[in-house]
């Protein structure tokens, strides 16, 4: 692991992270499946609290390079998932009133690992070498990281980011699947046809 022991961080629950305009929750299979089986939603409630939101511009190897989640075909192109925004702006599932995040033991993985983002640089005898660093936008907005900050507790967030891997590793593969069986012409790439597809997979991360 790379330097986790000198990392700082506190959250002051600001709410900075949940009600920013500009970030959009990305959301793997993985946090779906948790959120509709903690919620028991069906289908459409699914489709009322997650949005694809599609590129509006053709992407290039570097760019989907650069993404931490591969994006996925759909009916109307290439898109990302992610929790919706209620009307303010802010994540669907923040409450402005009492401050509180509405399903936090069902919360993705990019809000567990806010405002850190890791990963896997080699595997060294059988052990993942991992790098664990501030994400952009923690740097931005974040006042939970400054030199003040208590030093992070160091094995849960080494449990945290073996998961968060083995989740993104999980969601490459159920993605690169889908991607495939579309271009291959074996599905027709429609979003509710895609949902009912991860419904079937067993997985399911156990809220914390
Ligand atoms: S922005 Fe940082 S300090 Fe504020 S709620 Fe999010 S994680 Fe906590
Ligand atoms: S899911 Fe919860 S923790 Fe994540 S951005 Fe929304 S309100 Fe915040």
């Amino acid at each position: 692991m790379i330097n986790v022991e000198k990392l700082r961080f506190t959250c002051t629950r600001c709410g900075n992270c949940c009600t920013d305009k500009n970030t959009l929750v990305n959301l793997t299979y993985l946090d779906i499946l948790r959120i509709k089986n903690g919620l028991d939603l069906d289908i459409n409630e699914v489709l009322e609290i997650i949005g694809f939101f599609v590129f509006d511009k053709t992407l290039t190897v570097e760019d989907k390079q650069r993404m931490v989640l591969s994006p996925i075909i759909t009916e109307k192109g290439l898109a990302f998932i992610a929790l919706l925004k209620n009307s303010l702006g802010g994540c669907f599932f923040y409450n402005s009133t009492d401050k509180k995040c509405q399903i936090y033991d069902l919360r993705p993985m990019f809000c567990r690992t806010f405002p850190f983002s890791v990963q896997l640089i080699e595997y060294y005898e059988k052990e993942a070498k991992i790098d664990i660093f501030y994400t952009e936008k923690g740097k931005l907005y974040c006042p939970g990281i400054g030199k003040e900050a208590a030093l992070i507790d160091q094995h849960h967030w080494i449990k945290l980011s073996k998961k968060t891997l083995e989740d993104l590793k999980k969601n490459y593969n159920v993605i690169t699947e889908w991607n495939e069986s579309v271009k291959n012409g074996k599905i027709t790439p429609s979003v509710k046809k895609f949902l009912f597809n991860i419904f079937k997979l067993k997985d399911l991360i156990k809220p914390s």
